[in-house]
């Protein structure tokens, strides 16, 4: 009889993160982390979700073989309802970390991140499953396969979110990188780096977000990518792609016929907006 195979603990601590093309601080909820975590799963783990509200209320990091840290504001906001863990916060949870250690964000530059084995600055899930499945934990993104699987697989922590079903905000991303990325875009920005951006397709998005809804999900935002009017749009031609509105409409239809409470968007060039004024309305 062969020995069974024991199935990897990964504890996901929820650091929250706030970049310019994705929110995840509370009411919000992350991309990034339910991605890790359909990572996790997708890799055989199983996943605790703890978002660094419950630490600072008194949970106790649990045994873990993995613990994965996302944590970072690149583009500070003013929070109301919680703030993103400090620094300090970091220094005083990693030595209650248990297992191999990873961290995610822009705080995996810092140097209180230097006590991790793995600082991550690219893609922390598709870093995360490379580990977890015998291959070298480097810098990749993920393939848009892996994406939409990882979306629906790691779905399931928003309702350990504190926030869960009322006022938590899911996040949603359409596509990565931005149309700019040819002449390096703006000087500030991450966003360029990511190379050519990566549409996903409507039926995927639709896929992910029907999913959210049946766990309970009432509000999300379609606030994870860089220009909403250019969504879909396959022109690289220019930094100012020209609109495909029928994309937009398919995922929009489709979105209001899951029946969400609220369903609010962020994020448009103005350049697009005033290059392609008809197509933009
Ligand atoms: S236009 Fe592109 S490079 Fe400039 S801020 Fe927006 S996403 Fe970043």
């Amino acid at each position: 009889m062969e020995a069974e195979k024991s199935i990897p603990h990964v504890v996901l601590i929820d650091g929250y993160i706030d970049d310019p093309a994705a929110l995840g601080v509370p009411p919000y909820i992350s991309p990034m982390i339910r991605a890790v975590a359909g990572a996790a799963v997708d890799a055989g783990g199983r996943v605790t979700y703890l978002s660094i509200d419950m630490l600072r209320q008194g949970h106790e990091i649990p045994d873990a073989d993995v613990t994965v840290l996302l944590s970072g504001n690149t583009v500070p906001g003013k929070y109301l309802r919680s703030m993103p863990m400090s620094l300090k916060e970091i220094r005083e949870y990693l030595p209650k970390m248990k297992g191999w250690k990873l961290i995610g964000g822009s705080s995996a530059y810092a140097p209180e991140a230097e006590g991790f084995d793995f600082r991550i600055h690219r893609d922390l899930a598709a870093s995360l499953y490379d580990g977890m499945t015998g291959k070298e934990v480097g810098e990749r993104f993920r393939t848009l396969d892996e994406w939409n699987r990882w979306m629906l697989l790691g779905a399931d922590i928003v309702k350990e979110h504190q926030d869960f079903p009322q006022p938590l905000m899911v996040e949603i991303e359409s596509y990565r990188g931005c149309h700019r990325y040819a002449s390096g875009g703006c000087s500030f920005c991450i966003e360029p780096t990511k190379g050519k951006p990566l549409m996903r397709q409507p039926e995927d998005i639709l896929a992910e977000a029907k999913k959210l809804r049946a766990l309970g999900v009432c509000n999300i935002r379609v606030g994870g990518q860089t220009c909403i009017i250019s969504y879909g749009s396959e022109d690289f031609s220019s930094g100012v792609p020209r609109p495909v509105p029928s994309k937009v409409r398919q995922l929009f239809e489709g979105l209001k016929a899951l029946g969400f409470e609220h369903i609010s968007v962020d994020n448009a060039n103005p350049a697009v907006i005033a290059t392609y004024p008809e197509e933009s309305s």
